[in-house]
């Protein structure tokens, strides 16, 4: 049983110094915390929907306002370059909005062919769960738990949010932020402390949890609400690969493999940690994506001059660097970085380009998740598909070609596919679903997916002139016979 501390101790990436102490949720505290969200959740889904989302349209107000204190927020937590905090920034601004203006038409009750034509009055509704429980990583502390805390509100629930135990001032500037907008009180409460502890206390007690982390927390996880009987959707881990084609713009591919591979110092669960390169542009491919390579800006601090910053702490360094380091040992070819930064800070790494990687190394085909990319060479399109799919991760693709993109996504096993782009595209199309297949997860968030899951559809049928029974002196055979000849009808018309 592990023991809780009682505080958390945030430390800066970019220097290891403290950022700041908070006491830790005990885990004795999480039941008491849902039982004031369910009261509270009572009453909010009373609230019409479009009351709740005049909330978030303020809160996407307030978010804009808030630019330098979340962005400053955000990097002492995690390290990240301010262009990269900008990217979760900028996005949690725009799903908001987006998701307040798409909740009325996804909840609106829809009328539905009833069991007797005229007779059976059908309508199915959306009611909320009740109480969601939302568990983030370190790596997007700001934009993950805005989004999804977004859709399970305007839903009409409430949420407990457990952030990462590295970012919980984040997680509590964006608390502030709601209450500022107008969300009643106990509707989103922050439980800062470590995920073990605190995991089985809030899935015993919630009535759905969205989960994103690692693929092996979040198995756990799906099998303790599996327990429970409750919902449960999780964005996990990924190997996310990157097909160039031979028709591809190659310097507007290299800038978005750049892009993809080493935003948030690769710290992202839908960057590229593979490139599959047709043979008669890998060549000049890889000229145009080692000189942008070489002109990345690495730094610590908090302003815009550095496009790549720190990882987020020393177990990030230290996977990064033995995925890295075996790799090499076992005949893999250092494009580009390779090692780690120590004068920069104390969990640096160059964003490092990789050739030449086999089977045998654990970065083929395990996430890396830091700023490291393989590149391979292939035949054909068809090799780049094959060897794309050939993952039991299913995230994120990217493909860059002139004309073909579309026709390879359909061939493609994962949840979005960005073309002539990394990640951004199909991430930032917040109407549109975002999430993963295979062990990258189940479940998705954003668009109608993303909220529908946090309702129960309800059908409230009513039954008007006549019951469906045999009418009053008819036999159970004239009944039969009778019913049998409109069923036959009916069915002739769908
Ligand atoms: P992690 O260990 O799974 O942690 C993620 C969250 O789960 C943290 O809040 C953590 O709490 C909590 N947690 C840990 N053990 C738990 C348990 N037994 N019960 C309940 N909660 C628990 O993941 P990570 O390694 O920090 O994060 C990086 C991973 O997230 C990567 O694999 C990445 O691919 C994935 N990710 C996926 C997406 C996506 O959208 N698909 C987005 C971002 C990240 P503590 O803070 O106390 O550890």
């Amino acid at each position: 049983m592990p023991v809780a501390p009682e505080h958390l101790v945030v430390r800066r990436p970019f220097d290891d110094t403290v950022y700041g102490v908070l006491p830790a949720t005990p885990p004795d505290a999480v039941a008491p915390a849902v039982a004031r969200a369910r009261v509270a959740q009572r009453a909010w889904a009373k609230v019409p929907v479009t009351r709740r989302a005049a909330v978030f349209r303020e809160l996407a107000r307030l978010i804009l306002a808030h630019r330098d204190r979340i962005l400053d927020t955000i990097q002492e937590e995690t390290g990240k370059a301010r262009i990269s905090a900008l990217e979760e920034f900028l996005d949690a601004a725009r799903a908001v909005r987006v998701f307040a203006s798409q909740a009325p038409g996804l909840l609106r009750p829809s009328r539905r062919a009833g069991a007797i034509p005229l007779l059976t009055c059908t309508r199915e509704y959306h009611r909320p769960v009740g109480v969601v429980g939302i568990i983030n990583p370190w790596n997007y502390p700001f934009n993950l738990p805005a989004s999804d805390a977004a859709q399970a509100l305007l839903a009409g629930n409430a949420v407990v949010l457990k952030p990462d135990s590295q970012t919980p001032f984040t997680a509590r500037l964006l608390a502030e932020l709601l209450a500022l907008a107008g969300l009643p009180e106990n509707l989103f409460q922050v439980l800062p402390g470590s995920g073990s502890v605190l995991g089985p206390a809030l899935v015993a007690e919630v009535d759905y949890v969205m989960f994103t982390g690692s693929t092996a927390t979040g198995r756990r996880l799906a099998a303790a609400c599996a327990e429970r009987l409750i919902g449960f959707s999780g964005e996990l881990g990924g190997k996310n690969p990157l097909l160039v084609l031979a028709d591809a713009n190659l310097r507007a591919a290299a800038a978005g493999t750049v892009r993809a591979a080493f935003a948030n110092t690769g710290q992202v669960c839908v960057g590229i940690e593979r490139a599959y390169v047709v043979g008669e542009v890998y060549d000049r491919f890889v000229e145009e994506l080692l000189a942008q390579v070489a002109s990345l800006r690495l730094g610590a601090g908090l302003d815009w001059n550095v496009d790549v910053g720190s990882l987020a702490s020393a177990g990030q360094l230290a996977a990064v660097s033995r995925h890295v380091e075996d790799a090499v040992a076992k005949g893999a070819f250092v494009l580009a970085g390779g090692r780690p930064r120590p004068d920069l800070g104390p969990f640096f790494y160059e964003p490092t380009v990789l050739s030449g990687v086999t089977e045998e190394m654990a970065l083929c085909r395990e996430e890396t998740f830091g700023p490291v990319l393989s590149l391979y060479r292939v035949a054909s399109e068809d090799e780049a598909v094959e060897r794309a799919n050939d993952s039991r991760y299913g995230l994120n693709a990217s493909v860059w070609s002139a004309g073909r993109g579309e026709v390879v996504a359909a061939r493609l096993r994962v949840g979005t596919v960005n073309v002539n782009e990394g990640y951004a595209a199909a991430w930032g199309s917040h109407a549109a679903s975002m999430g993963g297949m295979g062990e990258s997860g189940m479940g998705r968030r954003h668009g109608s997916h993303g909220l529908l899951k946090y309702t129960e559809p309800q059908t409230v049928a009513v039954q008007r002139l006549h019951p469906i029974a045999p009418p009053r002196g008819m036999g159970n055979k004239g009944y039969a016979d009778v019913m049998t000849r409109a069923i036959s009808l009916l069915n002739r018309w769908g």
